[in-house]
């Protein structure tokens, strides 16, 4: 059993403490290896590497910035096999979503190492003669990163990419339940003997080296995805400090299916955001609201596609359509929120129990019909193969509905009647809304949350702005 280490400036180091945290494979059960338990000590050692590494990197070409980041890419491109399996081991995703996970990684290295000769500041026409104003971008310094565990790999590349080529160097903290593959990154950077410093990875747990991360004065910005409530806890220890906060927060999609819709392309649609990854994505549809003049068809044809779905343990079947649940504690909750549902009156059409035959945190693709606004299961992330269904009658119904929610990430619509769809867009509380499509999202587009979804976004130009923050300077001639 491998026992990894932390990555500083360069090298693999221990940490100064001796906790370790056990890495479990979630579809047996099994030990996969540990990662370092860090302290503060380890975190701030991280920090202050970051910390001088970005200052000569800062002063770099943007041009040669790039380069490293596509360097980078091709690295990881003639490793996607290893890496993939790693991915599937301890976070439980197909094999296939995890090598496309990987190559999405390279390509967006690229995508963002393309934007170091497009960085631009501005010229601003003065109130005074013979004055000119500049206004300059610059790099904030040093970025934390905390990642989740359900696109792990991924994020590493979501914070690094754009944080690299501002000219900024970055410490990760990975989830505790997914570390593995970032140790594999990490190699990499070793292989190519990428500049010491600029990437650091740091792990343990979120109370530990999270809090030390986000609550330290040494960093210019703290760049997290998670939950909401951890993100809650993120924003008030960067507070301390008055740092800069960038939120990638939960979701709660609704997914609208109107009666004019073509409901075999929305079955399809909605069934494979549900189970891609177990359902355990910030933007899969996790409530579906359906008119009724067509609920008893879209539901029979749902209920029909999702009994279709295979799970299994995916490092051993690269057939299944989804892996086991993240953990024990991710289990619960979508038996919690199913359980409560019924006993409030939904009625379940397919699912609703344990994944039989296996031993690890597998749950049945899951249906439930006549579910209500105020169910839990509406207006709670659930994170996993499940699909609460409501009825309404109109557009005004389905949009005040959809609305309703605390999170605000993303949207969808199903409809061939393009005023529909675009009353959708402009009454839709939301920062993204797909028209007769799911999710993902484009690495060109912005992906940003509205109210307890996040501050802030990632992706394309806005994305990469965040990274930067501005400096003008007012020159006077005589
Ligand atoms: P989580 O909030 O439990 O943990 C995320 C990270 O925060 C982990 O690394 C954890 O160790 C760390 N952490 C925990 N407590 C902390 C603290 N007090 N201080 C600092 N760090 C702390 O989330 P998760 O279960 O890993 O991920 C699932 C969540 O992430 C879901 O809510 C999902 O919607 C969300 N997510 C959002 C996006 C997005 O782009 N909006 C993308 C992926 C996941």
């Amino acid at each position: 059993m491998k026992k990894f280490e932390n990555f500083i400036n360069g090298k693999f180091v221990p940490s100064n403490g001796s906790g370790q945290i056990n890495v479990i494979n979630p579809a047996t059960g099994a030990l996969i290896c540990t990662v370092p338990d860090s302290t503060d000590q380890d975190v701030d050692e991280a920090i202050a590497a970051a910390g001088s590494a970005q200052r000569s990197w800062e002063t770099q070409p943007a041009a040669v910035r790039a380069r490293h980041l596509k360097a980078l890419a091709h690295k990881i491109r003639q490793n996607v096999e290893p890496i993939a399996r790693v991915i599937t081991e301890e976070q439980g995703k197909t094999l296939g979503l995890a090598r496309v996970e990987v190559e999405f990684t390279a390509e967006y290295l690229e995508y963002m190492a393309e934007w170091g000769r497009r960085i631009e500041g501005e010229i601003i026409e003065s109130d005074r003669p013979g004055e000119s104003i500049f206004l300059f971008r610059r790099p904030i310094g040093v970025i934390g990163g905390i990642l989740p565990w359900n696109f792990p790999f991924f994020l590493i590349a979501r914070k690094a990419g754009p944080a690299l080529i501002t000219g900024n160097t970055i410490v990760i903290k990975p989830s505790e339940e997914t570390p593995h593959n970032a140790v594999k990154f990490c190699e990499l950077l070793v292989e190519l003997d990428f500049p010491p410093g600029l990437i650091n990875v740091v792990h343990g747990r979120g109370s530990g080296a999270g809090h030390a991360l986000a609550s330290s004065p040494n960093i210019g910005m703290i760049n997290f995805t998670g939950s909401a409530d951890t993100g809650s806890k993120v924003m008030a220890a960067a507070a301390k400090n008055i740092t800069k906060v960038n939120l990638e927060l939960g979701g709660k999609a609704p997914a609208i299916v109107m009666a004019d819709a073509d409901l075999d392309l929305s079955v399809k649609a909605i069934k494979s955001s549900r189970i891609i990854n177990s359902g355990q994505v910030c933007n899969c549809a996790e409530r579906v609201y359906v008119q009724s003049s067509a609920a008893t068809e879209f539901v029979d044809k749902l209920g029909l596609a999702m009994r279709d779905s295979r799970y299994g343990d995916p490092s051993l079947d690269e057939t299944v359509d989804y892996g086991p649940l993240i953990n024990e504690a991710g289990y619960r909750k979508v038996e919690r929120l199913v359980g409560s549902a019924l006993k409030s009156g939904a009625t379940l059409l397919t699912g609703g129990k344990r994944g039989q035959g296996t031993q690890g945190y597998y749950y049945e693709p899951t249906v439930l019909t006549g579910c209500n606004q105020s169910m839990d299961v509406v207006r709670q992330e659930i994170f996993g193969p499940v699909i609460p269904v409501i009825e309404f009658d109109d557009l005004d119904e389905a949009i005040a509905l959809a609305n309703d929610c605390e999170y605000g990430l993303t949207s969808s619509i199903y409809t061939r009647d393009l005023n529909v769809a675009l009353r959708a867009c402009q009454e839709l509380r939301f920062g993204e809304t797909y028209i007769n499509r799911e999710n993902f999202e484009a690495m060109q587009g912005f992906h940003a949350g509205w109210r307890k979804s996040g501050v802030g976004g990632a992706d394309g130009r806005h994305g990469l702005y965040e990274f930067l923050q501005t400096h003008v300077v007012y020159m006077q001639r005589y």
